[in-house]
């Protein structure tokens, strides 16, 4: 069997460049060695609940196209994120703002809470933060770096925050507001009836074989112009110059007898001592009144060869490891690598969807 072109992958990159490539009249055929399509947003249904089974995804971003692309394929809700963070037993709203610096400090304005920032800041004396606890600090301060900060990082990276690059904690908003919005986005939410669904809609009309490892199968699976490699580029060249490192995440799920186990989608642990980093309650993404309840508690752990590779390792040996792999993959001749494992890179599903739009651009313009 011929095709255009084989896609490895049926995550988010993969089925958009499979959609874009089918409407352009090419033939493809997608695989993924998962027994399902959609990689990590995959959702399955439990006791009428979608749940995340890769971690909790909400769909945020600022770009028009982007939102009125994926628009096409699901219904969204207008669900917000506004995580609850829980630091031995006090609550905090996330991301940092108004209402958290009230619980911190009692502090009412702005300007108050500025202030009460600005001290801490001074007394600590960073000027020029040079990593992530330095950054951490220098943006809030050291009671909401202690509190809310410090554990949580260290439990999600495996690493002490003075080993961790600055931009980490740049993702998260500090707001002068009283705002629990944890992005700051135009356009939020999660698709209804989940986002297998919609990846099931991307993917509609598309030949899309699942339980099919690339590297067992290649020989197997016909004749194709060109690959679309959407998995890790590292395993792409058998590790040849080593491997990538990763964080992992591991997930306890249960269900529960209970209408409403946490009261919030999201309660993040802040401490250093509860082993997990937080707790999903599924059903809230979607304002679910089922009888019961689903929730996963989400453990980080190191990576090694083998496991599900999660959140690209971004510091400096990773980096220039990762430009050599870039370069073989450069020279590989008919391979496209795309997305979050093919490019190494923390994309969130905005920009995943940015990329695989460009990438069809690239290829058909
Ligand atoms: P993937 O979804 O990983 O798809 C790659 C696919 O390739 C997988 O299905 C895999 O099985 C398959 N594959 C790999 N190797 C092979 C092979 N050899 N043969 C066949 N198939 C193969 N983004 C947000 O916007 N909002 C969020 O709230 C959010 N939360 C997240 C939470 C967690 C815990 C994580 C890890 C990520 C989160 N993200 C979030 C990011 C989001 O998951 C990614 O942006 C998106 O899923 C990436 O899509 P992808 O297609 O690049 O990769
Ligand atoms: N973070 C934190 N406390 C929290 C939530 C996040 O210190 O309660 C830090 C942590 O270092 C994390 C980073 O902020 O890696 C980015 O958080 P985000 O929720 O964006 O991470 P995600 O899990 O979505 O990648």
């Amino acid at each position: 069997m011929h095709y255009d072109y084989l896609v490895v992958g049926a995550g988010l990159f993969g089925a958009i460049f499979a959609r874009e490539a089918t409407d352009r009249g090419k033939s493809v055929l997608v695989i993924d060695k998962r027994d399902h399509i959609a990689g990590n947003i995959y959702t399955k249904e439990v006791e009428g609940i979608n749940v995340h089974e890769y971690g909790a995804h909400i769909f945020h971003t600022n770009n028009k196209l982007v939102w009125n692309y994926i628009n096409r394929f699901a219904e969204f809700n207008r669900y917000t994120n506004s995580p609850v963070a829980n630091y031995n037993g006090e609550i905090y709203s996330l991301p940092f703002n108004m209402y958290t610096f009230n619980k911190m400090w009692n502090v009412v304005t702005p300007d108050e809470a500025r202030e009460k920032i600005a001290s801490q800041v001074e007394e600590a004396g960073i000027t020029n933060p040079q990593n992530l606890e330095e950054q951490a600090i220098s943006l809030v301060g050291t009671d909401i770096y202690e509190k809310l900060i410090k554990g949580y990082t260290e439990k999600q990276w495996g690493r002490d925050c003075k080993d961790l690059p600055s931009f980490i904690i740049k993702r998260l908003p500090v707001r002068y507001t009283y705002d629990n919005n944890y992005f700051n986005a135009i356009y939020q939410g999660i698709p209804i009836g989940g986002y297998t669904r919609m990846v099931e809609n991307m993917l509609e009309g598309i030949k899309t074989v699942t339980n099919t490892d690339y590297f067992k199968a290649k020989d197997e699976l016909g004749e194709f112009d060109k690959v679309v490699f959407t998995g890790p580029i590292d395993a792409y060249f058998n590790y040849k110059l080593g491997a990538l490192e990763y964080r992992s995440v591991r997930f306890e799920t249960e269900t529960i007898d209970t209408p409403n186990f946490q009261g919030n989608a999201v309660v993040n642990y802040t401490d250093r001592e509860t082993p997990w980093t937080r707790i999903i309650e599924h059903k809230f993404f979607e304002f679910g009144e089922q009888p019961k309840t689903v929730i996963s508690r989400e453990y980080s752990s190191e990576w090694k060869l083998g496991d599900e590779p999660y959140y690209p390792v971004n510091d400096e040996k990773n980096a220039a490891l990762y430009a050599q792999y870039k370069e073989l993959a450069d020279a590989e001749p008919n391979v496209i690598f795309g997305g979050r494992l093919g490019e190494y890179k923390y994309y969130d599903m905005d920009k995943v969807i940015e990329a695989a739009l460009k990438c069809v651009e690239k290829e058909f313009n």
